[in-house]
């Protein structure tokens, strides 16, 4: 892994970058909180209940796992926390901003400055260099041409990628591309990082690495949500919030949290099966 350097969007670019969406904003510690959030599909025959009265606080510098089996609601809940769909009922305030209340340009802008996604499919620009996938979002903020380009390659750096950044995500392996995805991801220096199965198209090793880099991140001081249906891949959180049928039914420290660096494969990882509950 190359050296972590610090660095951090000028003031004057992040003046041109919009400043923040001037709407009140509370000063605090929780940079997610969901209250008696309900989000409904209404298919036209029937309405179909894809969260179910969600009470959830998630603190700056948080690493969670979000779990449960497929139709739980986790997908839902990430396309809310987001800011890509609004919930029906109920509020969602993120980092004292309440996003129940925003309009579309708005909550774009929000995203923009508050999120950064990571996929399953990576969702990268296949003929594009690295750098310039990971210049995209600085793009779209109006972030001047040398400034984004020097940034790019510090984050490409910064995920252990130095060496590849004229590389096309074509030419690289399924690992390496989700790093592009994470520096993509920390562009524009959201405060939260969303991760919707960042795993599920990696081989072991590779996802052992990916969770390694986000718990590097977390110690660095981001506030990361992960999405995984994989035992293993949540062992890595400090935090593990299970739903199912719309619901939260359990939310546990992770005591036994795997550490970076730790055997691949070991069990260590186990969830403490305690009642602790958030
Ligand atoms: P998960 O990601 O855990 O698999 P989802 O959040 O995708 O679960 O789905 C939760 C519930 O909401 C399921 O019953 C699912 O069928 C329903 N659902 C999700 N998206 C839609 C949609 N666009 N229209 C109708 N129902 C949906
Ligand atoms: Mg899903």
């Amino acid at each position: 892994m190359t050296e972590i350097r610090k660095f951090s969007i000028p003031g004057f670019v992040k003046k041109r970058m919009g400043g923040p969406v001037s709407l009140p904003e509370v000063e605090t510690d929780d940079l997610i909180r969901l209250v008696n959030l309900c989000k409904v599909y209404d298919t036209g025959a029937i309405k179909v209940v894809g969260l179910n009265n969600i009470n959830l606080t998630i603190k700056k510098g948080e690493f969670v796992a979000i779990m449960g089996q497929s139709g739980s609601g986790k997908s839902t809940l990430m396309n809310i926390l987001g800011c890509l769909d609004r919930p029906v009922l109920g509020h969602y305030y993120l980092d004292g901003i309440d996003i129940s209340s925003l309009n579309q340009d708005q909550l774009s802008r929000i995203r923009n400055q508050k999120i950064g996604f990571v996929f399953q499919s990576f969702n990268l620009i296949s003929r594009t260099p690295a750098v310039k996938n990971v210049e995209l979002p600085m793009t779209y903020a109006h972030v001047p041409k040398k400034v984004r380009h020097e940034r790019a390659i510090e984050l490409l750096e910064r995920v252990g990628l130095g060496q590849r950044t004229e590389h096309m995500p074509n030419e690289m392996s399924g690992g390496q591309r989700q790093r592009v995805a994470i520096a993509r991801a920390l562009a524009n220096e959201p405060p939260l990082i969303l991760a919707d199965e960042p795993t599920g198209n990696l081989d072991t090793a590779s996802s052992i690495e990916i969770m390694e880099l986000f718990a590097k991140l977390h110690e660095e001081g981001a506030t990361v949500v992960v999405v995984t249906h994989e035992e293993e891949i949540a062992a890595f959180t400090e935090r593990i919030i299970r739903f199912r049928d719309g619901r939260i039914v359990s939310d546990r420290r992770n005591l036994k949290q795997r550490i970076p660096d730790a055997v691949p494969h070991s069990r260590e990882g186990k969830e403490e099966e305690t009642e602790e509950c958030f």
